[in-house]
């Protein structure tokens, strides 16, 4: 499943193609991966690519309308009105298609006026969803998600962890508390912090949950600059696989050695989904072996909010205003993609 590096990898790859582009037409070929408001009208001629952001695992593209907003006069380049969500579920991804077929499972494309190729959505598992929406702050896609996981100060990750008893797998992966973290991460987070993944989120100590933090930056950053990691489905735009997957120290690596002790790396399948971790070199009495029904919920989909017993309005927002959280496109002072 694409998490935060595959995302942003994406992003990275079609920013350059897609920021400045005039488009031609959006066509769903499959209508049911749009949620939310039902109302915005596609971008068609006159519009264009303003810029591509993202915020934990869902990327976010913005288009804009230069002669409906801007004054006779103006140089600055026009500001997007109009963004286009997509949260990639087990098997999305955005391919750059120059042949006139469209892959396999293609479901939504983007057409261009002066580019010979086009952007496909193609997700053969169809749990990828497409949103269209004025403003991304108010978007249904990013309705119940906390901050994303690169942009979270360590004191915020302290206070994310110490209103909730889950244990540290099922915490990192909870997108309500921190975007961007899946399976793969979580356990590679973990390894690096050594960190069980069974011990009680507000059981960490102040040192701890730098290690924590630390970690989780440098993993994903790592991730980001090899492409992200290609496990099942995950490709680039043009189809090339990520490179993580080669340096992953516990996912995917059952009985292997360790790097740290070399005694082997266990898996346990707890939820259905396998979890990695070396029991010497991440210690922890293991507390959740009795099964913990909706644990963790998969990217969204099955939101347990009970299970949360209270989130402070300073995890989700350094200013206490969770209508001013930091989202992308937010920030006026940001650079502008066009303008590069
Ligand atoms: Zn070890």
């Amino acid at each position: 499943m694409p998490e935060l590096p595959e995302v942003e990898t994406s992003k990275r790859d079609l920013e350059l193609f897609f920021s400045g582009a005039p488009v031609s037409g959006i066509k769903f070929h499959e209508k049911r991966i749009r949620v939310g408001d039902p109302s915005p009208d596609l971008p068609g001629p006159g519009w264009l690519g303003a810029g591509i952001d993202r915020h934990g695992k869902t990327l976010i593209m913005g288009f804009s309308r230069p002669e409906t907003h801007i004054s006779p006069g103006e140089n600055a380049p026009a500001r997007p009105i109009l963004f286009l969500l997509s949260r990639f579920g087990m098997s999305g991804s955005w391919r750059r298609i120059d042949s006139r077929a469209n892959p396999p499972h293609s479901h939504l494309e983007i057409r261009f006026s002066d580019r010979n190729s086009r952007l496909v959505w193609v997700d053969p598992r169809r749990f990828g969803r497409i949103e269209l929406a004025r403003d991304p702050r108010t978007a249904h896609l990013l309705s119940q998600v906390g901050p994303d996981a690169l942009a979270i100060s360590p004191e915020e990750l302290g206070a994310l962890l110490s209103c909730t008893s889950r244990p540290l797998r099922a915490a990192l992966m909870d997108q309500r508390l921190l975007a961007g973290i899946g399976n793969i991460y979580m356990a590679e987070v973990l390894f690096a912090a050594r960190l069980s993944p069974f011990r009680k989120s507000s059981s960490l100590i102040p040192s701890e949950v730098r290690a924590l933090w630390t970690s989780l930056q440098a993993v994903l950053q790592a991730a980001i600059a090899e492409g992200g990691s290609t496990i099942h489905s995950f490709s680039r735009e043009d189809g090339r696989a990520g490179g993580y997957q080669r340096l992953h120290l516990v996912y995917g690596r059952e009985g292997l050695p360790c790097a740290g002790c070399g005694l082997p790396v266990q898996r346990t399948t707890l939820e259905a989904r396998s979890l990695y971790y070396c029991f010497s070199c991440q210690p922890g009495v293991r507390t959740d072996s009795r099964r913990m029904p909706s644990e963790d919920f998969l990217d969204g989909e099955r939101p347990d909010a009970d299970r949360i017993d209270s989130v402070p309005q300073s995890a989700h927002d350094r200013k206490g205003n969770k209508d001013a959280r930091s989202f992308p496109f937010s920030d006026t002072s940001r650079r502008d993609p066009v303008a590069r």
